[in-house]
This record gives C-alpha cells, structure tokens and sequence, in this order.
C-alpha cells in the first residue's frame, strides 16, 4: 500500500482516480514523453537472424549445407562463452575457442558483451530450428 501507479507509457504518476488505468489517456495525454523502450531478447534475435541472412549470406541453401547440427552446436559456443562472461565478470574469455566449435576458428567472433554473445547464440538456434523444419518434410 501507499505505492504511486506509474502510467505504463510515460512513468508519471497517474491522477488520484485513476490509478485502474494502466496508462494516461482518460483524462488528457501523457504529461511526459514516452519512456524509451528496451528491445526484448526475442526481437534482438529475430534481427540477428535477418542480418545472418541478408548481410552474411547465409540463406536455406547454405544452412542445409550443414546437416550435422553444426549451427545448433555454435550457439552452444556462444552461450557457453557468454556464461562464462557472465560468471567471471571477463570479456577476455572469449579468446578460448570452445574444443566443440565446430566450423573454422576464423569464424569464431564472439563478442566483449555476453548479451552480444547471446544473440548470436539465439540466431543460430533459430536457424538450426529452421533448417530441421525445411528437412523434416
Ligand atoms: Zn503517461
């Protein structure tokens, strides 16, 4: 009790009586501008996947080409490394090259950030679901 509701857009305090409402609106706009809104992992890895394909090249035909489970085993790279990073606290681990990866070291690139990492990690595990779902028809 004696919490504030805060309108769900803009993070001012709604008008006494109106605290039911989620957001301004009912009786005027919101007073502030709207709060800047973080992009959810889900949509980082859906860009991710989309740069794979059309910056990387990296189409259905070149997926299928790796029928192994050689995309879902680099995202285990990736996790890993991040988990790593998250643990130690240490952008350096990403130096080690897991003994698993299981394409050329060259591509190798994990990033400082383990959310970068994570990313990665989650667009090659969407690939990987993509190409099980091509090849199981
Ligand atoms: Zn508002």
């Amino acid at each position: 009790m004696g919490e504030v509701t805060k309108c769900e857009l803009c993070g001012e305090p709604m008008p006494q009586g109106e605290e039911m409402f989620k957001f301004h609106g009912y009786s005027g706009n919101c007073p502030k501008p709207p709060l800047p809104r973080l992009i959810s992992g889900a949509e980082m890895i859906a860009l991710e996947r989309r740069r794979q394909i059309e910056v990387e090249g990296w189409t259905s035909e070149h997926d299928d080409e790796h029928s192994m489970a050689q995309m879902a085993i680099a995202g285990l790279s990736y996790a890993s490394v991040a988990a790593s990073q998250v643990r130690l606290r240490d952008g350096c681990i990403k130096e080690v090259l897991p003994i698993y990866w299981p394409f050329s070291p060259d591509w190798w690139k994990p990033a400082n950030d383990p959310v970068r990492n994570l990313v990665k990690a989650g667009a090659l595990i969407a690939a990987e679901i993509d190409r099980l779902q091509r090849n199981s028809k």
